[in-house]
């Protein structure tokens, strides 16, 4: 299921140029975004940019200085944050230390107009979503972090709000658990139906997790697109450079037939790009690629783009390495290649004069 592909489904957030403001300082700068039903949406940005103030602000915490925020066309600005069908779960979890996980959980609906009868199926439900069954009798302090991570959701759940708001929820998990939980945090998405807005620093994380993500930089939206799009596709500089290892070069534009030439040194030959940017001729740009698109090579090869430099230094990363590769005075360019060879920890070594090429769709042209 994916709303984006289907332009009649309805948004249930729609933020209509919103501005946030503390003081003389705008957090938040004329801000237009739609989040569809059943989405994983993540905000993605430096610290600062604005993130947290954008979710405080659909959970009812904070006000917009201007601007509308409609929740299934419902405008919410003067709804306050318990009477809004959203719910938000907070990076230290919050759990009564005292009461057991199947009181953590069922706390917030004890409180509602929900029938007793009813808490207890809801629980049970909650617990076998989140395989917490075994542990219902345990207090916090009797469980993994992960596990109280687990609790936290559950109960924020509960109540099946339209809308879950998810800040930094793994925060406090090791590597490896954290990489476990973003599945069943996926998998927890798609069987509620609920739509997730999660707030990380984390670009992995917001790619693993997200159907679509929004990379945010000084209170406005770079991009928002789905995770390949922005990683394939970015359309600005920042986007290009903030996501994922990246070659940036400047230079100029000139058209060729069905695509471009990029000129950014007068001793080498342009790089050809295939692309349906609409850029004019000689418009100052950015080349942009991936190391893991450029290819090493010893020999000279057959390709579009070639370029010749001499290896300054390696990264081994176990499974792959990236080679930082001299080809103008004072421009490097990064290349990745697989480590096949057995117990040899790399392909190539310092000082090796080696090539590089890539194909003319293998990078994009940036203008911003
Ligand atoms: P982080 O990843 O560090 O949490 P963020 O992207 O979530 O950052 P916000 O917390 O939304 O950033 O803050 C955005 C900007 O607004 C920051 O510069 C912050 O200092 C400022 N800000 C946030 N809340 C207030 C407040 N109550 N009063 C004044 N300034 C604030």
């Amino acid at each position: 299921f994916a709303p984006w592909d289907d332009p009649a489904q309805k948004p249930l957030i729609q933020f209509k140029n919103v501005t946030k403001r503390f003081g003389d300082f705008t957090a938040i700068d004329n801000l237009t975004l739609d989040i569809y039903a059943q989405e994983f949406f993540a905000l993605l940005g430096p610290s600062g940019c604005g993130k947290t103030t954008l979710m405080r602000m659909l959970g009812g915490f904070e006000t917009p200085t201007e601007g509308r925020i409609f929740l299934d066309g419902v405008d919410i600005v003067p709804v306050p944050p318990n009477e809004r069908p959203v719910n938000m779960m907070f990076q230290s979890y919050a759990l009564f230390p005292h009461l057991t996980v199947w009181e953590n959980i069922a706390f917030g609906l004890k409180r509602s107009d929900m029938p007793r009868d009813q808490i207890g199926d809801r629980v049970e439900k909650m617990l076998k979503l989140t395989q917490l069954d075994k542990f219902a009798k345990r207090k916090p302090h009797q469980i993994s972090g992960g596990q109280r991570q687990r609790v936290a959701l559950a109960r924020s759940l509960a109540k099946a709000p339209k809308l879950l708001l998810l800040d930094e929820p793994l925060g406090a998990l090791d590597k490896k658990l954290r990489n476990e939980t973003q599945f069943e945090l996926m998998d927890i998405q798609e069987s509620t139906g609920t739509t997730f807005v999660i707030v990380t620093h984390d670009q992995e994380e917001a790619m693993t997790v997200a159907s679509r993500v929004a990379v945010m930089v000084d209170g406005q939206l770079a991009q928002v697109a789905t995770p390949d799009q922005i990683y394939e596709a970015p359309t600005t500089t920042y986007v290009a450079d903030f996501i994922g290892d990246v070659n940036l070069i400047a230079g100029k534009s000139s058209l060729t037939d069905g695509g471009m030439d990029v000129h950014w040194d007068d001793n080498q030959p342009a790089i050809h790009v295939t692309t349906n940017s609409p850029l004019s001729a000689r418009t100052a740009c950015h080349f942009a690629i991936r190391p893991e698109k450029v290819s090493i090579s010893a020999e000279k090869p057959d390709a579009v783009n070639v370029m010749k430099g001499k290896i300054i230094d390696i990264a081994y990363l176990g499974n792959i390495s990236t080679y930082h590769v001299e080809i103008a005075a004072g421009v490097i360019f990064k290349a990745q290649a697989t480590n096949t060879r057995r117990l040899s920890r790399r392909t190539y070594t310092w000082e090796d004069e080696v090539y590089l090429s890539w194909t003319d769709t293998a990078g994009v042209v940036l203008t911003e």
